[in-house]
């Protein structure tokens, strides 16, 4: 299977490129934010239990995201592999993802990490706030909230998956297709 964590901080692309990876490597996408997202629309429990992080720029609990997390996974029957897009977000739910994987007989294949500068981040997510809604790209307090959020709780899985000898970073800025090219020169010669 071939399994990617896309990492990188808010408004860095993940979403963008996922779209464009699913399409050519035939993964499953799961994006943690997207799933949230659909459960506050529909108004479940975890979906207002989500919102209140959510609102206010801080990560959903741990034991929250991983069970919701492994029961996506557990969905799937016989797929090719995965992207998992915001997720892991800590360094436990990271553990936690490599364990669940071990139990399928399979693991993490490589991190992808766009990385993109703090001042593009915070002028791209206020440019997405208008084109999509999302209350929490509209706020400059939030954004700024999830930024610090992302150096102090999320930076650490960098270290984790460089620790495997899985961490490739690749420069997030510049046109859509040549950020993507790059990501299949990473995944194609792995
Ligand atoms: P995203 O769409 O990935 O930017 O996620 C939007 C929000 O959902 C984040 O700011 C967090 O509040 C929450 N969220 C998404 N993924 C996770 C995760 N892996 N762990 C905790 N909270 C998450």
């Amino acid at each position: 299977m071939l399994n990617i964590v896309l990492f990188g901080p808010p408004g860095a692309g993940k979403g963008t490129q996922s779209a464009k990876l699913i399409e050519k490597y035939q993964l499953v996408h799961l994006s943690t934010g997207d799933i949230f997202r659909a459960n506050i629309k529909g108004g479940t429990e975890l979906g207002v239990l989500a919102k209140s992080f959510i609102d206010q720029g801080k990560l959903v609990p741990d034991e929250v995201t991983i069970g919701m997390l492994a029961s996506e996974v557990n969905k799937q029957s016989d797929p090719k592999g995965f992207i998992f897009d915001g997720f892991p977000r800590t360094s436990a739910q990271a553990e936690a993802l490599d364990k669940l994987l071990e139990s399928k007989n399979t693991g993490i294949s490589m991190m992808l990490a766009l990385e993109v500068e703090e001042e593009e981040l915070r002028k791209r997510l206020l440019i997405r706030g208008k084109d999509s809604g999302r209350a929490d790209d509209q706020d400059p307090a939030v954004i700024q909230k999830r930024i610090d959020v992302y150096n102090a709780e999320t930076m650490p899985v960098k270290g984790y998956y460089s620790g495997q000898n899985k961490y490739k970073g690749i420069p997030g800025v510049g046109e859509i297709d040549t950020i993507f090219d790059a990501l299949c020169v990473e995944i194609d010669r792995a």
